[in-house]
């Protein structure tokens, strides 16, 4: 059984209608050991024979056996397998990766080797034998042609497949570092199959053992040469064997699935981070759109959004206040503050507001001025008025006790203009006897006052008795009073339907709504635009090393994967932007002053929604990369 055997192969290119043959009929066998030379005119079929051997390219016709397995039905993932256990190719441009350092490079062909240190090892022992050790650290991109070469050379050794396929490897050699090159193949590959395509026979007709000459896409001659064959030497124990067998198979417990699992995410995270930093520009800048990305979308949840749900909470334009009843004389006359008392001492009421006028103007802007020793700074905030309620420990001062005190529940950007040692004067006469601070400054100020102070304070605003209100328990026992009041000849009403909707207000809020709408949704999609532009640029630009890796057999998902883990690590300075801005909102009230204060959950969902975007971006971007074939990318760079 040969190792390697071709028969009657042929291959036919059709591309737009044209169809080239690109070969035919080719029978030949190869066994470990030889240095076959293939020779003959461009466009004879060289590359294409070489790139049918690697299972880079089909074949219509014939039968490829591979240690006595026929090819032929093998689908796309058969056909990485092969790669990865059998083949390592090395092409005329090199094809290293330039971003990674000599190191790196070989590395990632030792992704096979499950322990880190013993894969460096095994890396710099490659790397000195083919004479790179002080060029270790240098980048690809940095090296001569010689040396690039060489790397691959590490590379394909590390790989340590039984095949070594070389299409022109010193095409782009000057002629002394090319029979370096030829020489340093010839004697690494000594127990390998070392197939090498050259024009320039001179250079291997010393070191070859056979030449094969193409003529037109079939096999003209195949002739012994004078070079030495090795044999092979009996590396693999018949337990080795039958391990790779069953691996092959797929005779693997649940177990080793899993450590397969765990490898492929460990190499992934490994190369996602070499190709992270392989681009360091690139990624600066990727961090930095990031950034913009998640505070522009910051912002604009901050200044559009937050006037967005403004909107919303306003077009309720009545607020609910549970267990309140309006009442008003039903002839237009006016109470007294007596028989007010006297409705709500029968109704079982537990509280009554005489006049209820600041209940009607809640959300109505009111000033305090503070005076801070040396003159006064007005801050005008929008209260809802309250009568009682537990806010906690103040943060300054106590709960009202008094006639004529009152308590701020005031957003934490008030505090620059409001702290321990400032003078309250508010609404007429009030004072203020504490503060407590809240950090969501979505939420309305509150003012927390007592029945007295409640009640001296509509009297100061010359209000009538035309209105008054009656506080109970709950809803039912306020539903209840209603009847009992109607009865007695009152209008009574419980608040859902004290205030009519205005057409017009209805109307100003839904333009607001649309507006800051339109405003937001503009935002979101032009960053969304800036996001994709970028994302796809970058994984575009990692299109040659990823056409290098998958031709170096490195299974396509530890890649995949490696992409995603690239992308994701970019994320990281952009999350890390909400983050601080969070941190600073809750931290320096002027910030919170500036910014509506959005909910944890809110940052949550903006980082779990940009987390999500560029995930769905980064795999529609593989998706497109790995659709086309390797050989197409290579050879498209190469053409450059
Ligand atoms: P060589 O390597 O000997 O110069 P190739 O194997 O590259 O030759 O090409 C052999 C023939 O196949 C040529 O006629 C070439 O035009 C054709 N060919 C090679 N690749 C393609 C392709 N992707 N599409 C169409 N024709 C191709
Ligand atoms: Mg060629």
């Amino acid at each position: 059984m040969a190792f390697l055997e071709l028969k009657n192969i042929g291959k036919i290119y059709v591309s737009e209608g044209n169809v080239a043959v690109g070969i035919r009929g080719v029978n030949a066998t190869f066994e470990k050991g030889e240095f076959v030379a293939i020779t003959g005119a461009s466009g004879s079929g060289k590359s294409t024979l070489l790139n049918v051997i690697s299972g880079m390219d089909s074949y219509e016709e014939g039968e490829l056996y591979i240690e006595g397995h026929p090819t032929s039905h093998y689908v796309q993932a058969e056909w990485e397998e092969y790669r990865k256990e059998y083949i390592s190719f090395i092409f005329a441009d090199y094809n290293i990766l330039e971003s990674f350092t000599v190191l790196q490079n070989v590395e990632m062909a030792l992704m096979h080797i499950d322990d880190t240190k013993e894969r460096k090892r095994r890396a710099l022992e490659l790397i000195d034998r083919v004479g790179l050790t002080p060029w270790l650290k240098h980048k690809g991109s940095k090296l001569s042609g010689g040396q690039k070469q060489r790397t691959v050379i590490a590379r394909a050794l590390a790989k340590d497949s039984p095949i070594i396929l070389a299409d022109e490897p010193t095409g782009n050699l000057d002629s002394e570092t090319s029979k370096e090159i030829i020489a340093l193949l010839k004697e690494v590959s000594q127990d390998k199959l070392l197939i090498v395509v050259t024009h320039n026979f001179d250079q291997v007709e010393q070191q070859a053992t056979r030449h094969i000459r193409i003529f037109d896409g079939a096999v003209e001659s195949d002739k012994e040469m004078g070079g030495e064959v090795i044999a092979p030497a009996m590396s693999e124990t018949e337990n080795e064997v039958t391990e790779k067998k069953e691996l092959l198979l797929g005779h693997e417990d649940r177990k080793t699935r899993l450590g397969k699992m765990r490898t492929s995410w460990k190499n992934a995270c490994i190369l996602g981070k070499a190709l992270l930093w392989s681009k360091p520009k690139l990624t600066i800048f990727l961090g930095i759109v990031m950034i913009v990305a998640s505070l522009g979308i910051f912002l604009d949840c901050a200044m559009y959004g937050a006037n967005m749900m403004e909107a919303v909470q306003k077009s309720t334009v009545f607020r609910k206040m549970d267990g309140r009843v309006v009442i008003a004389p039903q002839d237009g006359t006016e109470f007294t503050e007596k028989t007010i008392k006297q409705w709500g001492e029968e109704t079982g009421a537990k509280k009554v507001i005489t006049n209820d006028s600041l209940l009607e103007t809640t959300q109505s802007y009111i000033y305090i001025s503070t005076y801070n020793g040396s003159d006064y700074d007005d801050q005008g905030y929008e209260f809802i008025v309250v009568m009682d309620k537990d806010y906690g420990t103040p943060d300054v001062g106590h709960y009202p006790e008094k006639r004529g005190e009152v308590f701020l529940y005031l957003p934490l950007g008030a505090k620059t203009v409001i702290n321990k040692n400032t003078e309250y004067d508010i609404i007429a006469g009030a004072t203020v006897a504490g503060v407590k601070y809240f950090v969501d400054n979505r939420k309305t100020a509150e003012i927390m006052m007592t029945g007295e102070t409640y009640d001296s304070l509509c009297g100061y605003m010359n209000e009538s008795y035309k209105q008054a209100s009656l506080i109970y328990e709950n809803d039912s026992e306020a539903k209840a009073a209603v009847e009992v009041l109607r009865s007695k000849g009152l209008y009574a009403s419980t608040t859902e339907v004290t205030r009519q909707r205005d057409i017009w207000e209805l109307l100003e809020v839904l333009m607001t709504f649309v507006f800051a709408m339109f405003t937001f949704v503009l935002g979101i999609i032009m960053l969304v635009l800036l996001v994709n532009l970028i994302t796809k640029k970058s994984i575009r630009s990692l299109r040659p090393d990823v056409a290098i890796l998958r031709s170096m057999g490195i299974p396509t998902d530890v890649v995949k994967k490696s992409m995603y883990i690239r992308m994701m690590l970019t994320l990281i300075p952009g999350v890390l932007a909400i983050i601080v801005m969070q941190i600073l909102m809750a931290v320096v009230p002027r910030m919170n002053r500036m910014f509506t204060f959005l909910t944890l959950g809110q940052y949550l969902l903006i980082i779990v929604a940009l987390l999500a975007f560029v995930f769905l971006l980064t795999r529609k971007q593989i998706q497109n990369l790995f659709d086309e074939s390797v050989r197409k990318t290579l050879r498209g760079g190469a053409d450059k």
